[in-house]
């Protein structure tokens, strides 16, 4: 079957967009948040969810008119460890398996294996999150359309979908950097370690980073979204910003339209589509959201928050080890128990004396994002508790985050980085914080500085995100629909969500 991108302004439909901040792109904007000059991404960076998508082909001459380009860093990702070392994956082969050599010649022949795995499994893969999810079962191996899975694939295609990241990758790997370098992708969504289900996302990420790198937008996120939004005002649609939906006016249990935080009633003749997280659509809908809805959207579990502090720098970081400063993100999280331990800590309310940092060097292939010469780096801080419990060093006593609990964990996190790249601090010519609590102030959706819209556990993906018996988008109440981070296939700068809602709800009105 051949999947239909619809965006339903093109598809005919009269769209109105309601946007609560004064600018539109949610989670994806780029602004100037430290001097002149400076862009910074405030939420998503890594376009590659976007620049794979069949909706990124199918609409890529009308959003290059206007403007998105996307550059690819060769030099994905990796990890620095104790003693000036690095790991990292490039979309040069031999590049690769002479640095996994460097570590174990056993892995660089493992390593092959994982890239000829993914060969092997991508077509299933992709059919799976493409799918309806309600038709997907991970360890059944059921996806939509596509349930017939070969018996050579289905072992090693479970193993990906369900087994934890310890589990495979020490079956696989021997050496603990290799292990930790690829496991250090599942805390960008809330998989450490030992989470079933975890090795989903990183192995797609280092496969498809070691082929074809990591895609970002020149000038930053934010230009695809404003091109986005011509786009859809292009095709007659409008998007209204300063516009926070408050309720949802909800008759004869059909959605009809919407009320405004300044009192306005917006009526909608057709649909409601709804990007917001359960507890939000709750909020929204009242007492006309069935008991066991209710009761799924306010127990819906949110994953660990998140700290962004945004430098802008007279030059890169001077890395110890020379591979980590053409890498566009490094990773610092040298082992699969200092993974599992910061997440942990961030689930207990533990601000970590270490913690798993993400630090991103767009400038190295994106100079248009700083003035000439300098630079911007993008550090994201996982696993940081929104409610502090407490100091695993005992040095921050305010368990509020103020601005001095804010500033004194960026201190130890510049600590920690100036330990694999010393000197940073005299680089810096400006820098902004994002505490946990300002990203959700920055975005409702952001709940606890939540990057995916809620845990992107087993529990909650696939037909279980969000509400289990409401397969394919659809709501319970009459009219109303639901996509992004809190639905399938989760959070991420995809289009997935809102191309499948958007199916459905052209099957049920069109
Ligand atoms: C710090 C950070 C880093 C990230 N890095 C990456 C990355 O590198 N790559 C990647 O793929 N993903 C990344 N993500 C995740 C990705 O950005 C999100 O999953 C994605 O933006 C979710 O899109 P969405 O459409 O669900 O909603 P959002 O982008 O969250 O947008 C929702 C919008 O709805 C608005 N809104 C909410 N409630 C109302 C209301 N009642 N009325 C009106 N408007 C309302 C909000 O203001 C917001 O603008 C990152 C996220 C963050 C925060």
């Amino acid at each position: 079957m051949r999947w239909v991108r619809p965006m339903l302004c093109m598809a005919g439909w009269r769209v109105l967009v309601l946007e609560r901040n004064e600018q539109p792109g949610g989670a994806i904007r780029t602004q100037e948040l430290t001097l002149p000059g400076f862009r910074h991404d405030i939420g998503a960076m890594n376009l590659g969810l976007f620049a794979g998508s069949p909706f990124w082909q199918e609409h890529r001459q009308a959003l290059e008119a206007k403007g998105v380009s996307f550059v690819a860093a060769d030099h994905s990702a990796g990890s620095v460890f104790p003693g000036g070392k690095f790991l990292g994956v490039t979309t040069d082969p031999e590049k690769n398996r002479r640095a996994i050599a460097g570590f174990s010649k056993a892995d660089a022949g493992a390593w092959e294996t994982w890239l000829s795995d993914f060969d092997t499994c991508a077509p299933h893969l992709f059919a799976l999150l493409g799918s309806r999810a309600a038709a997907a079962s991970p360890t059944a191996l059921r996806f939509g359309e596509d349930q017939d899975v070969p018996d050579a694939v289905a072992p090693i295609l479970r193993g990906i979908l369900a087994d934890s990241l310890r589990a495979n990758l020490t079956a696989r790997f021997e050496s603990p950097e290799l292990q930790a370098m690829i496991a250090a992708w599942g805390l960008h969504p809330d998989t450490a370690p030992d989470i079933a289900g975890g090795c989903t996302y990183p192995f797609l990420e280092t496969n498809i980073d070691a082929r074809q790198g990591i895609a970002i937008a020149r000038g930053g996120s934010g230009n695809l979204m404003m091109a986005l939004v011509a786009l859809i005002e292009e095709a007659g649609g409008e998007v209204r910003c300063n516009a926070t939906v408050e309720r949802l006016i909800i008759e004869n249990e059909r959605a009809v339209g919407v009320e405004l935080a300044n009192g306005e009633t917006l009526p909608a003749s057709r649909a409601i589509l709804a990007s917001v997280t359960p507890g939000a659509l709750l909020a929204l809908a009242g007492d006309h959201l069935p008991a066991a809805e209710t009761r799924r959207a306010q127990t819906w579990r949110h994953g660990p928050g998140t700290v962004m502090i945004h430098l802008a720098l007279s030059d890169l970081p001077d890395w110890r080890a020379q591979e980590a400063r053409k890498s566009f993100y490094v990773h610092i999280g040298p082992s699969l128990d200092d993974l599992a331990r910061a997440y942990q800590e961030g689930l207990a309310g533990i601000l970590s004396a270490e913690p798993f940092c993400v630090v991103a060097q767009p400038t190295i292939y994106d100079p248009s994002r700083a003035p000439k010469g300098k630079h911007v780096l993008w550090i994201m801080v996982r696993c940081v508790p929104a409610e502090i419990k407490g100091d695993a060093l005992g040095a921050i006593t305010d368990l509020t985050w103020s601005e001095a609990t804010k500033e004194a964990f960026a201190e130890r996190v510049l600590d920690l980085i100036e330990g694999y790249a010393p000197d940073l601090r005299n680089k810096i010519l400006g820098r902004a914080i994002h505490s946990p609590l300002d990203l959700e102030s920055l975005n409702p959706n952001l709940v606890g500085g939540d990057i995916n819209g809620g845990s992107s556990h087993l529990d909650q993906a696939y037909g279980q995100r969000p509400f289990p018996s409401y397969p394919h988008h659809r709501m319970p109440i009459k009219g109303l629909y639901m996509c992004g981070a809190s639905t399938w296939p989760g959070g991420g700068a995809g289009t997935g969500s809102g191309v499948l809602a958007a199916q459905s709800i052209l099957e049920d009105l069109a």
